[in-house]
């Protein structure tokens, strides 16, 4: 579950990280008053006003811009509020903004330039331990700088048993080339980050830009945060940050059926049970000349019940034209997912698509003598082979 930046920066903040200060607004007139009160606890005289939707590169899409008034606030804010904001990290059409963050301006003149910073905290999962990866270039792509100056990548892995050690919070300070309150400021942004990564049981953080302002402050400019769902029920408080508004509506309902749904952009709709068939259909259809609309997998249950939220899941998407239903009877029999997906068909009344049906494993021989004898317009198969033909015959 990802957070929007206002809260990922709320949750850093209370485990001692310091942030780039902001309120939350929903529309310009809360802006500016957000605006207000932050010049009241803060002193700022500008403000930056954030698009809070969940995607990165908000500043290439305008989706981030600078207020020197308050008349300036309440004119941008009412821009961003509403706006599809287009990103490199949206699709085309863009996200809806219904919220902007009014944030302290931390980019002042001071003594010496400001500087970003790249810091994100993840699993290595080759090795199973967490690591800091942080690199002098901040504020830009980093995979561009990966692909272009990798060497300005570091890494520092920390041991699970002892945390994150005082030497090593040093060393991300030294090799970020910082001295001084700076480099004091960094140990203990750095020790305060990893915290809240392992206590709150996050997935990923990545602050980009972290930033040294001119007076030598260290804080988090920008928060991306994802929770790792697994372990969400230990953070009840942090679950209930979610905003369903920035999920695919479809994706929501189907994981509130407990059917493990991803919505894609093909024409062939899928009905997997298990995560690696359900990857092996993707390829037999790609094989079959079609495109996947969906990676579907429907569980270990694949009862009437399970079946027919499948299929009505499945056919809210109207890019499906042919259904591929591939499931292997293990632990259930084929003969049941069969008669579940017939039961499913007729509670169903109209299905307008073409379904194609492979079952294979405990009763197969059963299962396909259901299917062929319903009458509904079904077609069975027990081979791959015979399934992508199948579906390479009613794509044509
Ligand atoms: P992203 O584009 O979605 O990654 O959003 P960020 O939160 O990283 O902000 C994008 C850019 O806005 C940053 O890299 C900064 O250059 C700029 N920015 C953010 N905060 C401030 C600020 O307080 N003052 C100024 N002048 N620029 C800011
Ligand atoms: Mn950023």
């Amino acid at each position: 579950m990802n957070l929007h930046e206002y809260q990922g920066k709320e949750l850093l903040s209370s485990f001692g990280v310091r942030i780039q200060r902001g309120i939350v607004a929903q529309n310009a007139d809360e802006a500016v008053e957000a605006a207000k009160k932050l010049t009241e606890d803060t002193g700022t005289g500008w403000h930056v006003i954030k698009a809070q939707v969940h995607a990165g590169g908000r500043g290439k899409g305008g989706g981030v811009k600078l207020a020197k008034s308050l008349d300036d606030v309440k004119t941008i804010a009412g821009q961003i509020i509403g706006m599809d904001l287009v990103t490199p990290q949206t699709s085309a059409e863009g996200k809806r903004v219904h919220q902007v963050l009014v944030a302290e301006d931390v980019y002042y003149p001071g003594d010496s330039e400001p500087e970003e910073y790249y810091m994100s905290v993840l699993l290595n999962r080759a090795n199973g331990r967490n690591m800091i990866m942080y690199s002098t270039e901040g504020g830009m792509d980093i995979e561009t700088v990966a692909e272009e100056t990798p060497h300005l990548i570091f890494t520092e892995e920390i041991d699970p048993a002892t945390g994150i050690l005082p030497f090593q919070a040093r060393k991300v300070a030294f090799n970020l080339g910082l001295s001084g309150a700076a480099f004091k400021g960094m140990t203990k942004f750095v020790t305060s980050l990893y915290t809240a990564y392992v206590k709150s049981d996050s997935s990923l953080f990545e602050i980009n830009p972290v930033l040294k302002t001119s007076d030598d402050k260290i804080m988090a400019v920008d928060a991306k945060v994802s929770l790792d769902d697994n372990a969400l029920f230990r953070h009840k408080d942090l679950a209930e940050l979610r905003d369903l508004r920035e999920e695919n509506p479809i994706e929501v309902e189907a994981g509130e059926m407990g059917l493990n749904y991803v919505d894609l952009d093909g024409n062939v709709g899928c009905m997997v049970n298990g995560a690696g068939l359900a990857m092996a259909t993707m390829d037999l259809i790609k094989q079959a000349g079609g495109e996947p609309a969906n990676f579907l997998d429907v569980g270990g249950t694949a009862d009437a019940a399970r079946v027919e939220a499948a299929f009505k899941i499945i056919l809210k998407d109207p890019a499906v034209k042919a259904i591929l239903i591939n499931i292997f009877g293990g632990i259930v029999r084929c003969d049941r997912v069969a008669q579940g997906v017939i039961d499913a068909y007729k509670n169903m009344g109209t299905i307008n698509v073409p379904i194609i049906v492979r079952l294979q494993g405990t009763n197969a021989d059963i299962a396909k003598k259901l299917i062929d004898n319903s009458g509904l317009d079904v077609l069975s198969a027990t081979e791959f082979q015979e399934a992508a033909d199948k579906v390479q015959a009613v794509l044509s």
